[in-house]
């Protein structure tokens, strides 16, 4: 890399190959490109593979072809999460090492039926902005060498941050800086509202928090384009921009593409996917209309 080019902006687009492209995702990779473009930046296109189960290289391969008939270019070689997980462990144990992650052995199953009990006698449980319940304090609670031992016996577990202890630590309120469709300015982040995030699980060696903010940092971004409903999100990835040392970039956090009844389109409903748009005979052009560019 040239020095030019290391003070150049950088953008990435991030799609997960666990479906087919859809409207929403053709105006972020769009916005991308456009704001790379007038600001003399570059364009880098990250596979976001983590989930191993559900993304798969026929759905990269329909990412790659479908960005192609929409006009976007991006540089080579094309980041795969897929293949940095030993980075992703680093970043983890690093922050296994300073004791602000713990193994969380409780199973989905486990974590739901505590919920249930609790909200059936009347009490109400913490839940994320995307609605789902805190995880119980059980397992941040339990002994160190409890926690050891089940550990070394090859118990199934994820990793989650402590996140009272990673809060005392930070110790000052977070702010990132806001550029998008919402709301701008210096936005004070509140990574407690998430309750004790899951940064490793036990079916894949990462979370999504943790590889975006390490990718993030690694690719050089400095301004981060994505939708709305990544917006709350950043305030994890700022406090893990904190915990690691990492930069921050930039955010620009762009309206979301509804559907008829005013819900976000979703790729597994099949939502306005670009390739029966394509079939359809459309073109990027006429696509960029539709997202109203
Ligand atoms: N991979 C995420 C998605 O497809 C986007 C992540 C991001 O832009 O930070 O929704």
């Amino acid at each position: 890399m040239t020095t030019s080019e290391r003070q150049k902006p950088v953008f990435r687009f991030a799609p997960s190959p666990n479906g087919p492209l859809h409207l929403g995702h053709a105006l972020s990779a769009f916005l991308n490109r456009d704001m790379a473009e007038a600001s003399h930046g570059r364009l880098l296109l990250r596979i976001e593979d983590i989930d191993l189960t559900r993304c798969t290289p026929e759905f990269e391969a329909g990412i790659l072809s479908d960005l192609d008939w929409l006009g976007i270019g991006w540089e080579s070689p094309v980041r795969r999460q897929s293949e940095h997980f030993p980075e992703y462990q680093a970043a983890l144990q690093a922050l296994i090492e300073r004791g602000l992650v713990y193994p969380a052995f409780l199973t989905r199953g486990e974590v739901k039926a505590r919920v249930s009990a609790y909200e059936a006698a009347g009490e109400s449980w913490p839940r994320d902005p995307d609605g789902t319940p805190h995880y119980p304090a059980t397992d941040r609670e339990r002994p160190k060498a409890e926690s050891r031992e089940m550990l070394a016996s090859g118990k199934r577990h994820a990793w989650r941050l402590d996140m009272r202890k990673a809060l005392d630590l930070t110790g000052e309120l977070l702010f990132w800086t806001e550029i998008g469709d919402g709301r701008t300015g210096e936005i004070a982040a509140e990574p407690e509202v998430w309750g004790d995030v899951i940064l490793s699980r036990s079916d894949a060696p990462s979370s999504y928090h943790l590889s975006v903010v390490v990718d993030d940092a690694l690719q050089g971004v400095t301004h981060v384009v994505r939708g709305l409903d990544l917006f709350h999100a950043t305030s994890v990835h700022r406090l893990l921009q904190v915990l690691l040392d990492l930069p921050q970039p930039i955010y620009h956090h762009h309206r979301l593409i509804l559907d008829a009844d005013g819900r976000k389109l979703s790729k597994s409903e099949g939502d306005s996917g670009l390739g029966e748009l394509r079939a359809r005979g459309m073109s990027g052009s006429d696509v960029r209309r539709l997202v109203g560019l």
